[in-house]
């Protein structure tokens, strides 16, 4: 056998002397820039990247801004803001309002040149008709007049209003001012970040606000602590509760706040899919995109992350962003990261072009059934809400279902007298909120593996994703971009901006 050849001492020295050079190029070069993956390609992932390239200062020892990779287990970007076709055209299957005072939601639009538009009728309390249906009939049905002149519909719209307020009093006036206090608070996280703290909990973050008491309280208790009406309670808050989270009033008072929130005046949405959102800041941020890449394991090997994914490719991460609720997904951390058990709320979204059956709700035309009806919490009521998102004409209209449980075609045929099309959507749609809630760390493993779907057990929206996101791409920044020491987690002390942005803690 042919032993292999043994270099020489001269040739090893003739080596060392001719890569030297390359050595010395090497280290004196500026340190690579450290790569920060994302899982998840949604509203909190897309701002996290957003978010990092808008904070990033380069310091001598972080010169470079870091590579962004976004993984994305789906062919689309957008997550829970999907659109789905039908009927030729397309409409929100997901989430679908804003609030006026969702400002991130408002910069990003500007930013990106989105247009802007009212949601459909049935979305915007200002000129819908509705009703409230217990499963024998409606105990609340607003007046409908088919005028298309604006003063007339102006006045019905008071005629509404006063009939809700002779129903439900000086309840109303107290839910307005809970609801406004409660966005109020909510604002601060809007505040210059040169004064507002970065935050390594939730539930500090929601304390530093004034918000956190209001998460360990349902929203039944905390109503019933201002005295609001018990027959409000029952109808018009449970009717939006369900329609907002698919829950009772036995939410957390957050949850619900921010629920009630989605039921007021001026929300908005983007033409064309809110989803265009997290695509414009994925673009815009230069970001590296792997579409249809699921993540199945995270490891931390000592300096960084490894990745893999089902297509068998392996990554290396300075630092992790899990963008994504934990409860339903199958990945594998190492070592184990804990989290508090939590469960998601599915709800069934089922989109109908046909015609409402008027003889299932009492009626005897279509035209006296309410483009929204809302229903009370009964076990028995088969579905959550149905809404008109586009009337075609008399006998073609579009409607979205939301339901707990699947809508069989029994069901829908009971409720419907025609179906052209139906489209099903399940959605493992929000956290099932309780009170009191548990938050779930940001920083999972003490290290740099961040989760940005802890903020959900307060509430779910698009612009809360936005906040908790913005809060986690500062984090990342002050604990591992920070000039002092890139790799310890106990970087805020000495790095001169987070000392500034904790003081107030
Ligand atoms: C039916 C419904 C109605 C709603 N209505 C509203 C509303 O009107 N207004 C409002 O503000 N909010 C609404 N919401 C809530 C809102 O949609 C969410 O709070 C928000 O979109 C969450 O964004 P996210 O980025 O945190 O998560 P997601 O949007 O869920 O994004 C997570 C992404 O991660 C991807 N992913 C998961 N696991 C992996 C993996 N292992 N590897 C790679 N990718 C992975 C998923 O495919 C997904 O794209 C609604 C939600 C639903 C379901």
């Amino acid at each position: 056998m042919a032993s292999d050849p043994k270099p020489s001492f001269s040739f090893l020295f003739f080596l060392l002397l001719s890569v030297q050079p390359l050595i010395f190029c090497l280290s004196t070069d500026a340190p690579s820039p450290p790569t920060v993956c994302i899982v998840g390609s949604g509203i909190g992932g897309s701002s996290v990247a957003h978010f990092l390239r808008h904070y990033f200062h380069p310091t001598p020892s972080q010169p470079n801004p870091p590579n962004i990779i976004i993984f994305e287990r789906r062919s689309v970007v957008g997550g829970r803001m999907a659109t789905v076709p039908i009927g030729g055209e397309t409409f929100e299957a997901g989430a679908s309002i804003l609030h006026p005072k969702n400002y991130h939601a408002v910069n990003y639009s500007k930013l990106l040149g989105l247009k802007v538009k009212p949601p459909p009728a049935s979305e915007d309390d200002d000129s819908m008709s509705l009703g409230f249906w217990d499963g024998k009939e409606f105990v609340f049905k607003s007046l409908e007049v088919d005028s298309k002149i604006p003063w007339v519909q102006k006045i019905v719209s008071y005629y509404n209003s006063l009939r809700l307020f002779v129903r439900y009093r000086f309840s109303l006036l107290k839910m307005s001012s809970f609801v406004e206090s409660t966005v109020d608070s909510f604002l601060k996280y809007y505040e210059s970040p040169e004064t507002r703290p970065v935050f390594e909990t939730v539930d500090e973050m929601l304390k530093w606000a004034g918000l956190y008491n209001l998460t360990t309280r349902t929203l039944q208790d905390e109503l019933v602590h201002l005295k609001i009406s018990p027959l409000m309670i029952d109808e018009l808050v449970t009717v939006i509760t369900r329609i907002n989270y698919g829950q009772s009033v036995s939410i957390s008072g957050l949850a619900g706040a921010v629920s009630l929130a989605g039921s007021g005046g001026g929300l908005w949405a983007i033409e064309g899919g809110n989803y265009q959102m997290a695509a414009g800041l994925i673009k815009s941020s230069n970001v590296s995109l792997h579409l249809n890449e699921e993540i199945e394991s995270i490891s931390y090997l000592g300096e960084y992350y490894e990745l893999n994914s089902t297509k068998g490719n392996s990554y290396s991460c300075n630092v992790t962003v899990v963008a994504t609720p934990l409860d339903e997904v199958n990945i594998q951390f190492t070592p184990s990261v804990s989290i508090p058990a939590r469960k998601l709320q599915h709800t069934h979204a089922t989109f109908v072009r046909g015609i409402l059956n008027p003889a299932y709700f009492g009626l005897r035309s279509v035209g006296e059934i309410p483009e929204l009806v809302g229903t009370l919490e009964d076990p028995d009521i088969p579905f959550s809400s149905i809404s008109v998102l586009k009337q075609q004409d008399e006998n073609d209209i579009t409607y979205k279902v939301f339901s707990r449980e699947p809508m069989t075609d029994a069901l829908l045929g009971s409720i419907f007298s025609a179906r052209l099309e139906t489209v099903r959507i399940n959605w493992g749609a929000y956290p099932h909120y309780k009170a009191p809630e548990v938050f779930a760390p940001y920083i999972l493993d003490g290290q740099h593996l961040y989760y940005v779907n802890a903020f959900e057990n307060a509430a779910s929206t698009m612009e809360t994703s936005a906040v908790a996101a913005e809060n986690i791409a500062r984090l990342i920044l002050s604990r591992y971009f920070s000039e002092a020491h890139p790799h310890s987690s106990n970087l805020k002390s000495k790095s001169p901006d987070a000392h500034t942005l904790h003081a107030d803690l």
